[in-house]
């Protein structure tokens, strides 16, 4: 299955985490490799950093477009995410017989060992990382890449022996690019209306996500949300064996990892077993219990192929048995700047939520979070409706900080249902939320819009702050930073 790239001419589109990296790896390989990306040097930013290393490995970098001479001339060419397979010189290519593969169908070509993906509109990183914090916990090698800051192909160059399982987080638009990729086990966390402006429609995104089953067989697994009827139908989608997960203990689900009542239980057939308590899930809020048990379902699943025990039809309640299932799903940290505990001063609990870029993030973090709140709201406007905060900022929020370019939108959805202050900067703001909050509130950064306003990126936002409120906890006695009594 593997390709031979020696010597080939190969033209990667797109100079972010995934090109860059595909073009490393392929130049590592022999391959003539050019590189080109729609903006130019200048407007490159942080990717500029990988230019360098790139040059020294003798890739050609063509920035400021796609020349469609080259792609006509490639032997083949590889996609970034980033890049629309409808781009009028791609689809060109195509037609002159070109071959197209994208960055994460080119990493499942060399893959060696097994693959866990996961894709869904939301948790798709936490799930990802939980599984393979479980299953690192729990005794295998496993590595994560994907759409999780990591490019699928980098993990792959690093990952040498068949024992070890990599975890993959596939949105949609790397699904759209797949031929051969077979994740053994393929986790759906949940459809929601999302990125329908690329998709075109639901339908369209739906059969995206779908993609991931196209070549799973009956010895696979599929685990699938069977609380959101959307990913509960994909059963007709996959040949592979499903496993449930739901925060209903659903009587008609035959095998599934479920809530019932306040346990944990893997469900098979007429027997239940207890995995975990509800308490034992690290992360707040209902979102992180479904994304638990989604974890949790995957980590058997690709377990039960790693290292088959007992029964084969029943090898993933064998393993429930034999591992340390509740210690691991306690231990796990959760994933930086989604709802991130970043310290407690004075009896006030500080969370970096920074990847809350639309409203329907910042309403999860609400929901997770007890009042009463100074929330850090704005950014750059994503064309979202801010009013659909007002129900659950009335009940839980006692203060709203604004900064940003929505800082005017916000005020004008929110000015009637809580108090609120502009400030000019993060930091800014992180001091008037020290002044507004007594002992047993919450500060929150959960900002509704994009960062580009102020930051390069929603990561960036997020230190922005965590170094703003270190230096709260270190002028301040009482602080602790350490998570012991947070949850
Ligand atoms: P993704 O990688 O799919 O964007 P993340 O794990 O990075 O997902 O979470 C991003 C945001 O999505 C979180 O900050 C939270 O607001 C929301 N979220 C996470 N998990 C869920 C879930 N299971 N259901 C609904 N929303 C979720």
């Amino acid at each position: 299955m593997s390709v031979d790239v020696r010597g080939k001419t190969i033209v990667v589109m797109g100079l972010g985490e995934s090109g860059a990296a595909a073009s490393a790896f392929l130049a590592r390989r022999g391959a003539r490799v050019i590189a080109t990306d729609a903006k130019t040097e200048a407007e490159l930013g942080r990717a500029r950093e990988h230019l360098a290393t790139l040059r020294a490995l003798g890739v050609e970098i063509v920035s400021g477009g796609h020349p469609p001479e080259l792609l006509r001339a490639a032997d083949l060419i590889v996609l970034s995410p980033g890049v629309p397979p409808t781009l009028d010189a791609l689809v060109e290519a195509h037609r002159a017989g070109v071959p197209i593969l994208g960055e994460v169908e080119l990493a499942a070509r060399f893959l060696k060992g097994l693959l866990i993906g996961v894709t869904g509109t939301n948790g798709k990183t936490t799930v990802t990382a939980w599984i393979g914090d479980l299953l690192a916990r729990c005794g295998y090698c496993a590595h994560v890449g994907g759409n999780i800051g990591r490019a699928l192909v980098r993990v792959i160059e690093e990952v040498h022996d068949v024992r070890c399982v990599v975890v993959a987080e596939l949105s949609s638009f790397q699904l759209e690019t797949i031929q051969t990729l077979r994740p053994r086990v393929a986790v759906v966390t949940n459809i929601a209306p999302d990125h329908l402006d690329r998709h075109g429609s639901l339908e369209a995104y739906v059969a995206a996500k779908r993609r991931i089953f196209r070549n799973q067989t009956e010895e696979d697994w599929a685990v699938l949300n069977a609380d959101d009827p959307t990913v509960r139908a994909m059963v007709e989608a996959t040949r592979a064996r499903v496993l449930f997960f739901s925060r209903q203990a659903d009587a008609r689900i035959e095998r599934g990892v479920l809530l019932r009542g306040e346990e944990i239980v893997l469900r098979w057939g007429e027997h239940e077993h207890v995995l975990a308590h509800r308490s034992d899930i690290p992360l707040r809020g209902r979102h992180n219990v479904e994304n638990a048990l989604a974890a949790i379902g995957g980590m058997l699943a690709g377990a039960s192929l790693m290292d088959p025990r007992g029964e084969p039809e029943a090898q993933p309640v064998a393993l429930a048995r034999a591992l340390a299932v509740r210690e691991a799903l306690r231990a796990f940290p959760g994933v930086e700047h989604r709802l991130e505990w970043v310290a407690r001063i004075e009896g006030v609990d500080y969370y970096n939520d920074s990847k809350a870029t639309n409203v329907a993030s910042t309403l999860v973090a609400l929901e997770a979070l007890d009042g009463p709140l100074v929330l850090i709201l704005g950014g750059r406007d994503k064309g979202d409706d801010f009013t659909r905060l007002r129900p659950l900022v009335a009940e839980r929020v006692a203060h709203v900080l604004v900064l940003g370019e929505a800082a005017e939108k916000i005020r004008a959805a929110l000015e009637d249902v809580v108090p609120m202050t502009r400030c000019a900067t993060l930091e800014e703001a992180v001091r008037a939320a020290r002044r507004l909050a007594r002992p047993g509130m919450a500060v929150v950064l959960s900002p509704a819009c994009a960062s580009f306003d102020m930051f390069e990126n929603f990561e960036h936002r997020g230190r922005v702050f965590k170094d703003a409120v270190r230096r709260l906890a270190e002028e301040s006695p009482e602080a602790s930073r350490e998570g012991g009594d947070r949850w």
